[in-house]
């Protein structure tokens, strides 16, 4: 962001303003915590801010502080709708495309008052004034503190800021350990502790939160539904309708499984696919070089990060599993351990 960007954002805050805050659809720690973060530091700032969310989100993020106030569009349509409409100033976190926002796409494109976009996903689409893109950030939530120290703003990190913006950063870098977890993701995760945040609580709060049903459904899905493709140095895991519902399945159960194929040796390409009402969606990993986003953006309608994408598939689990299988052949190439 260039200074007069950041003078301009800076004028902007500098008197009282209606702010939404938005993030992506299922929101994950990143999102959830980023967008808490961002909303105690404006509230102590004085502004009038509410985070509206396209969909829920899993029971293990809603501990996090300020979170009895966010807005569900799925539950809360007209809610969600008159905060937009009324807002002036409207934040986009860790999404860089209005389609991401599922049901609030068209609100948030249409947006008529001043757009600031916070994220570190690649190619940012060109749809808001400001933009704070940095895709080496560890994760949204090290970019709410960057943009905090921008507006010289650093005495308003209170214990709920630090707390949002530190499970962010742990969430997304997969507790300290994925690429990009850099010295500045460290740095600002120990001044997140100085400033209030308990990190051990936090990891509490979202590792060992776990339902009996959620550990039986990791054991049937590694044990029961793992095929690992040697050749192509790749693993997936596909989970049925049936199996999920015999597991109880609640959104979030899931969260994690995909890294269990990618921690195989050899194994440096996985996905996991999962299948919904209407169609399958798929995470997919990768280690090193190899393009997961490729591979989400060419054949399954997705996108995201080279080592961590998404997408979805419309057809049958069986189908998806097949086109996975084709799609496969044209990256051999690629695909090394
Ligand atoms: P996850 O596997 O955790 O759902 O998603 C991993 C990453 O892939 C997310 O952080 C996000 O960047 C990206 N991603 C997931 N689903 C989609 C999708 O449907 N479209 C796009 N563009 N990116 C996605
Ligand atoms: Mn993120």
């Amino acid at each position: 962001m260039t200074d007069k960007e950041i003078e301009g954002i800076a004028d902007l805050l500098s008197s009282k303003k209606r702010i939404a805050i938005t993030t992506h659809q299922f929101p994950d720690g990143d999102a959830m915590g980023s967008s808490l973060a961002l909303y105690h530091y404006l509230i102590n700032k004085g502004h009038e801010v509410t985070v509206v969310v396209p969909t829920h989100y899993p029971e293990f993020l809603h501990w996090i502080p300020g979170n009895e106030g966010v807005v569900n569009y799925m539950s809360h349509q007209h809610k969600a709708l008159d905060i937009l409409e009324a807002a002036e100033v409207l934040f986009c976190l860790d999404y860089n495309e209005p389609s991401r926002t599922r049901g609030l796409s068209a609100p948030v494109a249409n947006f008529k008052g001043i757009k600031i976009l916070i994220d570190h996903h690649p190619e940012p689409a060109d749809f808001v004034d400001y933009t704070l893109s940095e895709t080496k950030a560890s994760s949204t939530a090290e970019l709410i503190y960057e943009f905090i120290l921008m507006l010289k703003d650093e005495a308003l990190i209170d214990k709920n800021v630090a707390t949002g913006v530190y499970t962010g950063i742990m969430t997304d870098t997969g507790s300290f350990a994925y690429g990009f977890t850099t010295d500045r993701a460290h740095f600002i995760a120990g001044e997140m502790i100085n400033a209030g945040a308990n990190n051990r609580a936090i990891q509490n709060e979202i590792f060992n939160s776990n339902s009996e049903d959620r550990i039986r459904l990791m054991g049937h899905a590694l044990s029961e539904r793992l095929t690992v493709l040697t050749e192509f140095h790749t693993g997936f895991i596909a989970l049925s309708k049936e199996d999920l519902i015999r597991f109880n399945f609640q959104n979030g159960d899931t969260e994690g499984l995909v890294n269990y194929i990618i921690s195989i040796k050899g194994i440096s390409f996985a996905v996991l696919m999962l299948e919904r009402e209407q169609n399958v969606k798929c995470s997919f990993r990768s280690i090193g070089a190899f393009p997961a986003n490729d591979v989400a953006q060419q054949h399954f309608k997705g996108g995201g990060h080279r080592n961590a994408a998404g997408g979805e598939y419309d057809g049958s689990l069986s189908d998806a599993v097949e086109h996975f299988r084709s799609v496969l052949v044209n990256f051999k190439a690629q695909l090394k351990d």
